[in-house]
């Protein structure tokens, strides 16, 4: 069985235009990386072509189009897990690499380290070769409206591997208009991502409340009653108290789940016997 769901964010739209085309992203993003697993690729392949489409798209909240913060910069997250190694790459704080979500890959593959955030993390990109540009490149006219959005369309996919590997990758511009330095949940383990051997979880919302709830991690808790079952239970704790956000989640058996607590979280999935990938809000 291979597998994979993304998610393009949790909250509310600025406007109906905005609902069909991010839900066709949601549904490419899972057919590309559905491929992916199909051609026999490994699930961290998959999880990041799916994440690398939302964060070329400018309608996300993850590299170009990310939200600004209140110096007006944008500065981006992104993080990564290995369910099998249980390794993880992530980073925090960057300006200028194109795709964050390389560079989390790169930390996880080829550095010692799990972690880097700022300047050393982009050193550490061109090291590696990765696309540097300008912060202006993220920026676009729509995303400078939209200042004070209260919409959090930071993305996130999960997948599984015919080899029953499971990778969960998360990208974010994070909150709009958040503080200079500040960091959510995105690139943070556990909080918003995990992945294990039984199951891969990316988390999205206020990522101040992400952080509280443990909220990726938090589905191992229960998960002995099913994906579904834990997931609506991590979901459960958040409300209780008083956190916003959505998660998604699959499991080894290609089970997927996605629950959330605010109006609506684009996403989108693919698993082995669907025609086609299925996305909605
Ligand atoms: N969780 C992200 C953050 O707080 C935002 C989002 O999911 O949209 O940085």
């Amino acid at each position: 069985m291979v597998a994979i769901i993304v998610h393009g964010g949790a909250g509310k739209a600025n406007s109906k235009e905005e609902i069909p085309p991010r839900i066709e992203t949601c549904k490419k993003a899972a057919a590309e990386g559905y491929k992916v697993l199909k051609d026999g690729g490994s699930a961290i392949d998959a999880a990041v072509k799916a994440v690398m489409i939302f964060e070329n798209d400018p309608l996300f909240n993850a590299g170009i189009g990310s939200y600004l913060n209140e110096k007006g910069e944008v500065e981006l997250d992104a993080g990564i897990m290995d369910g099998k190694s249980l390794k993880i790459g992530a980073v925090s704080g960057i300006k200028h690499v194109k795709n964050p979500i390389l560079l989390a890959r790169a930390i996880m593959e080829n550095s010692k380290h799990n972690f880097l955030i700022g300047e050393g993390a982009e050193e550490f990109a061109i090291k590696q070769n990765l696309e540097i540009v300008p912060n202006d490149y993220f920026i676009t006219k729509q995303k400078k409206k939209n200042f004070l959005s209260k919409f959090g369309d930071t993305v996130g996919a999960v997948a599984l591997d015919k080899n029953g590997r499971i990778a969960s990758a998360v990208s974010t511009g994070g909150t709009p208009n958040k503080a200079e330095g500040r960091v959510g949940d995105s690139p943070l383990a556990g909080s918003g991502f995990y992945a294990n051997e039984t199951y891969g979880a990316v988390a999205t919302g206020i990522g101040e409340d992400i952080m509280r709830a443990v909220l990726s991690f938090r589905i191992s808790l229960e998960i002995e009653k099913g994906i579904e079952k834990a997931t609506e239970s991590a979901i459960k704790y958040l409300t209780e108290i008083n956190g916003k956000a959505g998660l998604i989640a699959l499991n080894s058996d290609g089970n997927v789940a996605f629950v959330y607590n605010t109006e609506m979280m684009f996403h989108g999935y693919m698993k082995e016997g669907m025609e086609g990938p299925i996305g909605g809000i």
